[in-house]
């Protein structure tokens, strides 16, 4: 199938999809809905190198490493921070260095990436910042539209679960996920986007067409096409100094993504689209 987009709309439709049979949404947080930790990859990345030259004796150079890190940074998106940290640790073990463990860095760089989400906070609280401000346009409306719809809402982040509950209150979004708020926890192993989707779909018998993932990582598409769920991947714009994500549409189309957007101005016509059905309400 050509591509195209809905009429008069940034919706870009990729796949012909069964529509009218979605009843659970499963949303990731940051970068999808949420900008407060916008920027990230320019806290994690500049540590990780700092923490390759301290902890190895490696000649690369600081561009090598960081060209090194920048990679696979921008590979395991998506996934819990965990993840990434992991792979510094096995980095610094390949160049013979001491590594700490995995969890060590990852309080660091949570350390590290506080201060930048506390400043955007207490603007926030001090109502220097609206709301709409820190929230991927149009999000929250989107949110009540499925909410009048009947549609249950899930949020599934790979980034801490007590900072996704509290940021999420924060953006004043935490009520529309009647589904549950998951996120990273401790015991990695006890969580993964994966394990959330596939929860939703054996409680309530789903079928593929039933569940809805919307996210702007290609981890969660690929975990939606993984079990026949509709995909919308959202191309949303991200501020790091990297260039990471600069072929975001490309890389979520490339995961299997049914539909692009880059955010959710257009998001009454995308529930037209895919709520055919739907009476009653003004979209
Ligand atoms: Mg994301």
């Amino acid at each position: 199938m050509q591509n195209f987009f809905l009429d008069q709309t940034t919706i870009e439709i990729h796949r012909e999809i069964k529509t009218g049979n979605i009843c659970h949404v499963v949303f990731d947080f940051d970068g999808t809905i949420s900008l407060i930790r916008d920027g990230w990859q320019n806290v994690m990345v500049p540590m990780m190198v700092e923490f390759l030259q301290i902890e190895t004796d490696t000649p690369e150079p600081r561009e090598e490493l960081e060209a090194i890190v920048v990679e696979f940074v921008d590979r395991l998106t998506g996934k819990q921070t965990i993840y990434q940290m992991i792979q510094l640790s096995e980095e610094i073990e390949k160049r013979g260095g001491k590594s700490k463990a995995p969890l060590a860095y990852k309080d660091e760089y949570n350390r590290r990436l506080l201060p930048v989400v506390e400043r955007r906070i207490a603007k926030l609280a001090a109502g220097k910042l609206p709301a709409e401000t820190l929230r991927v346009p149009m999000a929250l409306e989107f949110l009540q539209t499925l909410r009048d719809l009947g549609v249950s809402c899930y949020l599934a982040s790979g980034t801490d679960v007590e900072f996704v509950r509290n940021e999420a209150e924060l953006l004043g979004v935490s009520e529309y996920f009647d589904g549950g708020i998951f996120g990273a926890l401790r015991e990695y192993k006890k969580f993964s986007k994966a394990l959330v989707i596939q929860k939703i779909l054996t409680d309530f018998h789903l079928s593929g067409s039933q569940l809805l993932i919307v996210g702007d990582g290609y981890v969660e598409i690929e975990n939606a096409k993984a079990v026949d769920a509709i995909a919308v991947g959202v191309a949303s714009v991200e501020d790091n100094i990297y260039n990471m994500n600069a072929d975001k549409r490309e890389r979520l189309i490339r995961a299997g993504a049914d539909i692009i957007l880059p955010d959710f101005r257009d998001g009454a016509q995308l529930l037209k689209y895919l709520l055919p059905t739907t009476r009653g309400l003004h979209l």
